[in-house]
């Protein structure tokens, strides 16, 4: 049994399915459905006992604790985060609830299970938490991508809160011995993926006619990672991690926005062609620059590489087709996580994407 944080978002829910695609091995998931969470993403798995949802907030020790005394597992991955910058820029408060208080109530339940373990489980056990290249800051063009070991320099409300999640994970090993993992990704994209970034918001806009907003000149670069590479990067560090190790998990896959953008409207003119023939690009519309964007991310994963043999498996090409695919043949799932809390979001944004 392993217990998973977050699993109805975006990366959590594609690591239970890819999880219960693999093994039989149960899993819990805790999420408290903010607007990010979203149950019809593990629709596939309705009735199926491997899977236990609860919903409840990482944040509640004394449901966790139970939780953890209930099922037992035997492992801990933590997803459950505010993840979207431009929330984090209009209302940061949630996001030092969850990202911070939340991470640190978190780690004081597992301590208190992992301290009353039986000593042969007690070095079984793990708990992996999930971050962001984000807290390395930005890179101008021509540097060297981030290691494990670049500094940190968050930048955002949202990656800041991150940065400290991460050094109170650190904390707890050092301090306490608690057995745990700490992985930074770069920006995801795939299947499921919740239409307020990037990639979805383009197809989603481009399919209603709308505008395709690009944040400033476009030319911010992001490394991108396929979600379900991620998901096989994450399972690998969980087996074969070292404790109290850092892994960068990356695609290799530097895009500036625009071309990221154009990309998107080229397979949607392809697969999806306008009524009017015309293409996909007319849509595109630059907008005011988000405040402190950062210039480039760029993530270093031979560390994972080459100590647990982990590579990617799409390529930018294939990975981006197989997710404009994904959307085109998902419009009942995009149609019901655009309902309610999100459009009132959308409504009080400007032009932003
Ligand atoms: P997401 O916003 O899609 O999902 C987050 C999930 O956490 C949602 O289901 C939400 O309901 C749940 N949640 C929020 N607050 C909670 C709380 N207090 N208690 C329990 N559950 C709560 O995010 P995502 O894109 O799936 O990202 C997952 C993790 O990966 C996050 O920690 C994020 O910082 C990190 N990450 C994401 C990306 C990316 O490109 N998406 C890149 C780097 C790192």
């Amino acid at each position: 049994m392993i217990l998973v944080t977050g699993g109805a978002g975006f990366i959590g829910a594609n690591f239970i399915l890819d999880w219960l695609s693999k093994s039989d091995e149960p899993v819990i998931n805790l999420d408290t459905l903010s607007y990010a969470g979203n149950l019809e993403s593990l629709a596939s798995l309705h009735g199926d006992a491997r899977h236990i949802f609860i919903r409840g907030d990482i944040a509640d020790t004394a449901l966790i604790a139970s939780l953890l005394a209930e099922h037992q597992p035997r492992a801990i991955i933590n997803f459950a985060a505010e993840s979207h910058v431009d929330r984090s820029i209009h209302g940061p408060e949630d996001f030092i609830q969850t990202n911070i208080v939340g991470t640190f109530r978190l780690l004081e339940a597992v301590l208190g299970y992992w301290r009353a373990m039986a000593d042969a489980d007690k070095s079984k056990f793990r708990l992996l938490h999930v971050s962001t290249d984000e807290v390395y800051g930005s890179l101008d063009p021509g540097d060297a991508a981030f290691t494990e070991t670049h500094q940190y320099q968050p930048n955002s409300p949202y990656s800041a809160s991150k940065a400290a999640s991460d050094h109170l994970v650190r904390a707890y090993h050092h301090t306490y011995g608690l057995p745990v993992l700490t992985t930074h990704c770069s920006n995801n994209y795939g299947p499921l993926h919740f239409p307020e970034k990037l990639i979805p918001l383009v197809i989603v806009n481009a399919l209603a006619d709308k505008p395709l907003p690009v944040y400033g000149d476009g030319r911010q670069v992001r490394d991108w990672l396929y979600v379900k590479d991620h998901c096989s990067a994450l399972r690998r560090v969980l087996q074969n991690g070292r404790l109290g190790e850092v892994y960068n998990i990356g695609g290799g896959n530097e895009k500036l926005n625009i071309e990221i953008v154009k990309t998107l409207c080229r397979l949607l003119d392809e697969l999806r062609p306008r009524a009017d023939g015309k293409s996909y690009a007319l849509q595109i519309s630059y907008v005011t620059d988000r405040p402190g964007h950062d210039k480039r991310y760029a993530i270093n994963a031979s560390k994972i590489e080459h100590e647990l043999g982990w590579r990617p498996e799409e390529t930018f090409d294939t990975g981006i087709r197989k997710t404009v695919v994904w959307y085109l043949a998902n419009p009942d799932w995009l149609a019901n996580v655009q309902s309610g809390a999100y459009r009132e979001w959308r409504g009080k944004q400007s032009a932003a994407p």
